[in-house]
């Protein structure tokens, strides 16, 4: 069964624009993009959608979240001028006060939350990871889940990475075409140095797929320069001794081992130009958070240095516990505005690529697709598509989410899952975590 896509701007990222445009989904696959009436005469007897004023593109990539924190969205803005106390509260909200089925629903309706912005993919680090990888495949959405390993104490380096193993066990039993398993150690102030390299030892042998917080807060690099700050005096009252590399952070997780795993590293603020140039070399990856980095007031990260000195980047939106909202066109916006506020042009199509993370619609390429409506008083009149997403347009104008051939979000309703019943228990977790 073929379904042609047919609207007013057909966008493939890869190639120029095409006005009227269709595209042609067969199975989990592309089968034809081009003008409507050409692919209309190509493949007759298909099921035609005509979405008309819309523009259609390839799936937006979430490069860093934390769906099962969705059920905290708000929960936190009392302690954000303290990051210490931000993290504290998190982790007892997490770890004491929701169960593992509430973990899954707050995860489930983070990952609705994400086909209905137009995300067909998503690397998502989860403490629970085996409750994320259900709730990803109960919405039908594409991604890798990172199991995370938390443990600062070097003395018990060997036990937390065989506790990171047999959570990753029970994940890789799991894995389907669509959800891949990863691992994530947190970040270099919760995971000591051996355990960083016995991770990246276990994601180089086995091919797993690595993300880690990275540059984040001037705490964390305090620690690592110079051993004092928030963060050393948190692991100086748990008695934990630790080691100070004095560099930079980018350059510890090289020493580590980490960057020969070409992990995923997220937020990337605190790196001067010999890190970029470290990051490019090892073909790291930078999840830029902007959103996130500036509501936590960690500052900017340099997107625009990024992006010239070739260093692989995607957006991500972070957790809705620090965002609060998983919308990664509003978060393309806030990149681009950013840059330039700060005196550095970034393009709208720029943005909109790094949106995709290379993803494109072209004959044989998986049908992840998307269409935004491009008809709000907002978005009228629109003289360039690109334009139009990057700067008028939002999560909320999105219309059609298609993952693998599949339709998971139309005419307002994600297919896949009862969204009212989740709805309900996400209020419900919601009333005993403020209780
Ligand atoms: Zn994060």
């Amino acid at each position: 069964m073929t379904t042609i896509y047919s609207a007013r701007w057909v966008l493939p990222v890869s190639a120029a624009a095409i006005e009227h445009g269709a595209v042609a989904v067969e199975g989990q696959r592309i089968a034809g993009i081009g003008p409507e009436t050409e692919i209309v005469a190509k493949f007759p007897g298909a099921r035609i959608e005509s979405l008309d004023e819309a523009v259609i593109l390839p799936g937006l990539v979430n490069a860093h979240t934390h769906l099962e924190l969705t059920a905290l969205r708000g929960y936190l803005e009392k302690e954000e001028a303290d990051f210490f106390a931000w993290l504290r509260k998190l982790t007892i909200a997490r770890l004491e006060r929701m169960t593992p089925d509430d973990i899954r629903v707050s995860a489930a309706w983070g990952a609705c939350e994400a086909v209905r912005a137009g995300i067909t993919c998503v690397a998502d680090a989860s403490d629970s990871g085996l409750q994320s990888m259900l709730a990803l495949q109960e919405v039908g959405l594409r991604g890798v889940v990172y199991q995370e390993s938390f443990g600062p104490d070097a003395r018990l380096a060997q036990e937390n990475f065989e506790k990171l193993k047999i959570k990753l066990r029970e994940l890789r039993e799991q894995e389907s075409e669509l959800v891949r398993a990863g691992v994530s150690p947190h970040a270099p102030y919760t995971v000591c140095g051996p355990q960083l390299e016995l991770i990246a030892e276990l994601a180089r042998f086995e091919g797993l797929p690595l993300m880690m917080h990275a540059a984040e807060s001037e705490a964390e690099e305090l620690l690592l320069r110079e051993g004092c700050g928030a963060f050393a005096e948190g692991l100086a009252r748990r008695s934990i001794e630790w080691k100070v590399p004095r560099m930079s952070t980018i350059q510890y997780l090289k020493q580590v081992g980490i960057l020969d795993t070409q992990p995923l590293l997220a937020h990337c603020i605190r790196v001067d130009d010999n890190d970029i140039e470290t990051l490019r070399a090892t073909r790291s990856t930078v999840a830029h958070c902007p959103k996130s980095n500036a509501k936590l007031g960690h500052g900017r990260a340099p997107f625009a240095k990024f992006l010239a000195a070739g260093v692989l980047v995607g957006l991500g939106s972070d957790s809705v516990a620090s965002n609060n909202t998983c919308d990664i066109l509003e978060e393309a916006r806030f990149a681009t505005l950013l840059s330039r506020a700060a005196g550095a042009h970034v393009s709208a199509e720029d943005t909109l690529r790094v949106a995709t993370f290379g993803g494109q619609l072209s004959a044989g390429a998986q049908a992840d697709l998307i269409a935004v409506s491009s008809s709000g008083v907002h978005q009228t009149p629109a003289y360039d598509p690109v334009a139009t997403l990057i700067f008028a347009s939002s999560g909320r104008d999105v219309i059609l989410t298609v993952i693998d051939g599949r339709e998971v979000y139309r005419d307002g309703r994600v297919t896949t899952i009862d969204e009212d019943r989740l709805r309900a228990r996400v209020k419900e977790i919601a009333a005993n975590l403020h209780g």
